[in-house]
Order: C-alpha cells, then sequence, then structure tokens
C-alpha cells in the first residue's frame, strides 16, 4: 500500500514538471521566432505530451493496484469485525454483541413504540453433567444449546452467548406471551435431544434448560431489564427447573412483605 502511494505521488511530481517544460515551449513557440525554431518547439511539444502521456498510464494502474489492496483491506477488516462479535465456541453473538444489540434495541422499542422481550436461559444441574462428562463433552453440549437456539428463532431475534453456560435471545416487536411460547418451544426442542457421546457410543441422557422472559418497560434502564429477567430465571430454578417464567410469575407481594 505503501509502495503504490509512493508511485503514485512519484508520478504525480514527475507530470508536474512536464507540465512547467511544456508551458516554457508554449511560450517560445508564442514568440514567433523562425520555422526551424518553432519545429524545434512543436517535436518538443510532442515528446513532452507523449511523456505525460506515459505518466498517466502508469498511474493508472497504480490507483487500480492500490483500490483492489482497498477492497482487500475492507474485506479483512469485515472478517475481523464479525470475529470481534462471536462466540468463538458456539458461533453465536458473544457478551458484547449482546450488549449492543440490547442496547440499540431499548432504543428502538422506545422510538417505534414496539415491544421488546428478553430470555435468559441457563442449563439445568450442568455442573454435574460437567463432572460426570468431562469437558470435550461439555462443549459439545454448549454448541447443540446454540445451534438449537439458532433453529427455533425468527431472523430479527438475536441469540447469544451470554456467559458461561448462560444464553440469551433478544426477541424485537414481541408480545411477552409470543416470547414465552419461543422459550417454551425451545426448552421442550432441548429436553428431546438424547445425547449421545460418538466416541464410546455411551448414552448421556438428556438436558434440561430454564428460562425467565421479561417484557421492556419504557424508559427503564438496560441493566433493571437485564436484572428483572434474570430474577424470572432464577424463579424458575426455584420453582422446580426445567420450565420458562416470566416476571409476572414472581408473587411481588412476598418481595413486598420482605422488604
Ligand atoms: P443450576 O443452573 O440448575 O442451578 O445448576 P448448575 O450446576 O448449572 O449451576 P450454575 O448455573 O451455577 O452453573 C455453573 C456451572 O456450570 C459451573 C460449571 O460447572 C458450568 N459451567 C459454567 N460455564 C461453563 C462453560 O463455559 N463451560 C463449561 N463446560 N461449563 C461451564
Ligand atoms: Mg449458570
Ligand atoms: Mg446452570
Amino acid at each position: 500500500m505503501t509502495a503504490v502511494l509512493g508511485d503514485i505521488t512519484a508520478a504525480g511530481e514527475d507530470v508536474d514538471v512536464n507540465i512547467d517544460e511544456l508551458g516554457t515551449v508554449l511560450e517560445s513557440l508564442s514568440k514567433n521566432e523562425g520555422v526551424a525554431e518553432a519545429k524545434t518547439a512543436i517535436s518538443s511539444a510532442i515528446k513532452i505530451t507523449r511523456d505525460i502521456s506515459e505518466k498517466n498510464s502508469i498511474l493508472e494502474v497504480s490507483l487500480r493496484r492500490s483500490s483492489a489492496e482497498i477492497e482487500r483491506l475492507r474485506g479483512n477488516m469485515e472478517v475481523l469485525r464479525l470475529k470481534a462479535y462471536t462466540d468463538g465456541l458456539t458461533g453465536i453473538a458473544n457478551r458484547k454483541s449482546f450488549d449492543q444489540v440490547l442496547k440499540q434495541s431499548t432504543i428502538n422499542a422506545m422510538e417505534d413504540g414496539t415491544s421488546l422481550c428478553l430470555m435468559m436461559i441457563d442449563i439445568d444441574h450442568f455442573k454435574a453433567f460437567n463432572d460426570t462428562h468431562g469437558h470435550q463433552v461439555d462443549d459439545l453440549v454448549l454448541r447443540l444449546l446454540a445451534a438449537t437456539l439458532r433453529e427455533n428463532v425468527k431472523g430479527q431475534d438475536t441469540p447469544a452467548r451470554y456467559g458461561g453456560e448462560e444464553f440469551a435471545v433478544i426477541l424485537p416487536n414481541t408480545q411477552l406471551v409470543d416470547a414465552m411460547t419461543v422459550a417454551e418451544t425451545l426448552r421442550k426442542a432441548i429436553s428431546r435431544k438424547n445425547l449421545r457421546d460418538k466416541k464410546s457410543g455411551n448414552d448421556m441422557g438428556r438436558i434440561a434448560i430454564s428460562a425467565g422472559v421479561t417484557s421492556f418497560q419504557y424508559g427503564e434502564a438496560v441493566g433493571q431489564f437485564i436484572y428483572r429477567t434474570d430474577q424470572a430465571l432464577y424463579h424458575a430454578k426455584n420453582t422446580g427447573r426445567d420450565k420458562v417464567c416470566s416476571d409476572n410469575d414472581i408473587d411481588t407481594t412476598v418481595a413486598h412483605h420482605e422488604i
């Protein structure tokens, strides 16, 4: 790239010199000297013009090379940008991406007056599963869960790995009742999958997930939205696991008395 820019600058300077020379020649022509002088001046002018045209061709090649180089760099940057926003293990959005998309989704929901839902998912008793089956298999389970999320959400929804074995789905333009249905479909889809270790052929049973779902309240902070969704998830955990709860399921009168 630097070499190309160097070529372009050098060619530009050369052409400047040629144009100065051409000016001098044309000036001598205008002085109406003899025919011999005019002939010399004209042949000089032709030579200088040819020079300029040659340098232009070189410049054109350099510009073509540089625009190809810029395209290549732009492609590289796009690959790096995608990588920075993707979870390496599962290939879905990572936490950084989740934070950005959620923030933007709350802004859109407020601007458009649309309903936005958030779902947080946590694998049930994953520690016990880890302890029994070891790390390589755990990674497969996380990949399987991510793939199931991808299969079961619509294009406008964003499934993400929130952290460790916790996942989230951002659902724009979605009412709470519909987000609950999506979560329930996911829960059932996961619980139907029988896990088998391909190498040993061992049956590893099934995994279950719990999920919390809430609807964005106009004007609330993103952190508060996440917190309420987390509370719904913990309610699902505390009331039996392998289930989906919304914040409507939490008995707020109890919380009120505890304060
Ligand atoms: P439950 O959610 O049902 O309360 O029980 P749990 O055993 O799944 O507990 P928790 O949600 O607190 O999960 C923490 C455990 O999940 C710890 C660790 O064994 C496992 N875990 C968390 N993150 C990862 C991860 O990135 N990879 C793997 N392989 N395991 C993880
Ligand atoms: Mg967890
Ligand atoms: Mg868990």
